[in-house]
């Protein structure tokens, strides 16, 4: 009883000494109106790369916001749309962080939203059979609910975190407080299909782009949807095996028994790649990782819950490679993605196909090169006995070995990450902690992966993704939505980045 006394009052302590987070949430509330029509505002213009004009539109809504707080704009030619650039120095002692943001978004099908147009927003409450009730948008004028969602294409994705800067910067300007490093911004007008026109300019403006970090303003927080810093994500490389039978597919009846079918070929390179409990038995395709103890228990500390996440899979056993979904992560990955033979009609057909072809992508993480990895499962194959080539055989081929493979790849992007304990994790850790209460979550690697890594290669930065709309926002699919709770989060985390001393 005793104990559970003094803990009151230990945590009332702690809770009133952060008193700059009351003032911070007060603020926020009291301008939340005025920001909820501004995201408003924004998400009407439909920001679909297709349309030039619309895209400049959205360019343009963002410039001018920016400038009334002093940000200089710049517009950087590349091989489509403009990227724009936004820059601000508060103090030429202080160190530069770019932030990244996309102006894009995912296409749409209006007939699949339960809106009439994914560009005209709509405010939704919901019931308690979990039903999304449309409310007008007056009832903003009466009170704000955090459970209250917009739904609009590019609600979360991307356009969310950018009004979320953007308010955290006018308050610290209107509480008369200077951000501790000098700012930029880039917007990335295609990001959803492939960030080709911002890695265009990478090369041509990396002066522009130099920062002494970078902080990508993208993607959902963790499923228990609590501030979290993302400090990688994995790369991907890819490649192609095809194992040969007859010259051409032969009647099964005929020569069933007498030619090799190359699907059975196939399935034992396959097989042979990865052991019953799903770790990858290729030599080395492990080596060199390794976390300590204290990357472990930042590790074990994400708050995933395995049952659930099992149960919406469907599994009941997943795979061995780590202890656990976050370990999983910290490994490159071996899959499977397509199998395919010659024979490709909609009913079977009694023939023994001439190939047989698996698609396979590797998943990359900080340790391993995609270069590297490819060759190892190269080198694999040929260990069985295969002859590898990088084309089809010829028939001179043929009838000398009477075990080949075709294997083409594409080594595609490595992976980045930015070490827990850098001087930018760190100070973003101990800012989000001060201001929320609680320590963030902290994902060491995220599973997928994102197109500007080879930006954050090439520009040679320490990097971290700072997600923080809800995770069930619908993001490119009909219905994307963003938690009016994750608007005065998102903005609460702008502020805590923005006081960081990086
Ligand atoms: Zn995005």
């Amino acid at each position: 009883m005793k104990f559970k006394f003094l803990l009151f009052v230990l945590v009332f302590i702690i809770n009133f000494s952060v008193n700059s987070q009351t003032n911070w949430d007060e603020l926020i509330d009291e301008h939340l109106k005025e920001i909820i029509k501004e995201h408003k505002d924004f998400v009407s213009i439909p920001n679909l790369p297709e349309n030039k004009n619309r895209m400049l539109k959205n360019i343009n809504w963002v410039a001018d916001n920016y400038k009334t707080l002093g940000f200089k704009v710049s517009l950087l030619e590349s091989s489509s749309l403009p990227l724009l650039l936004l820059e601000k120095e508060y103090n030429p002692e202080f160190s530069t962080v770019l932030f990244y943001f996309h102006i894009d978004g995912q296409p749409v099908d209006a007939n699949n939203w339960d809106q009439k147009d994914p560009f005209i927003p709509v405010l939704k409450s919901r019931d308690e059979k979990g039903n999304w009730k449309t409310l007008n948008w007056d009832a903003i004028n009466q009170r704000i609910d955090n459970e209250w969602r917009i739904f609009a294409r590019a609600a979360a994705d991307d356009k969310g975190p950018i009004v979320m800067l953007l308010n955290a910067l006018k308050f610290l300007n209107t509480e008369g407080i200077t951000p501790k490093f000098n700012i930029k911004i880039v917007f990335d007008p295609e990001e959803e299909y492939g960030s080709n026109a911002f890695l265009s300019t990478i090369e041509t403006y990396k002066e522009r782009y130099a920062a002494d970090a970078m902080i990508i303003m993208d993607g959902p927080a963790h499923e228990s949807n609590k501030p979290t810093l993302t400090f990688g994500c994995r790369g991907i490389a890819t490649c192609t095996i095809t194992t040969y039978g007859a010259k051409l597919s032969q009647h099964s009846g005929h020569y069933g028994n007498y030619v090799p079918n190359p699907v059975f070929s196939l399935s034992s390179i396959l097989s042979s790649m990865k052991d019953e409990t799903g770790k990858v038995l290729i030599k080395d395709f492990y080596s060199g990782i390794y976390f300590s103890s204290e990357e472990q228990q930042i590790l074990n500390n994400v708050p995933d819950d395995t049952k659930v996440l099992n149960n919406r899979l469907g599994i009941k056993q997943p795979e061995k490679v780590g202890n656990n979904y976050q370990e999983a992560l910290q490994y490159p990955s071996l899959n499977v993605r397509q199998i395919e033979t010659s024979w490709k009609g909609n009913k079977p057909k009694t023939v023994i196909p001439e190939i047989a072809m698996a698609n396979i992508d590797v998943r990359l993480v900080a340790e391993t090169d995609g270069k590297v990895q490819l060759d190892k499962v190269k080198s694999h194959i040929e260990n069985l006995g295969y002859t590898v080539l990088d084309r089809d055989p010829t028939d001179e081929e043929r009838l000398k070995y009477s075990k080949i493979v075709k294997f083409t790849r594409s080594n595609g992007v490595n992976a980045f990450r930015t070490n827990l304990n850098s001087k930018l994790g760190t100070t973003l850790r101990e800012n989000l902690t001060e201001i929320f209460g609680e320590v963030p979550i902290s994902i060491r690697t995220m599973g997928g992966t994102v197109p500007i890594i080879s930006a954050v290669k090439t520009l040679d930065v320490p990097a971290i993704i700072v997600p923080t709309v809800n995770m069930d926002n619908n993001q490119h699919s009909p219905n994307e939505n963003i938690r009016i709770g994750n608007i005065r989060e998102g903005i609460k985390t702008c502020i805590a980045i923005l006081q960081s001393k990086i």
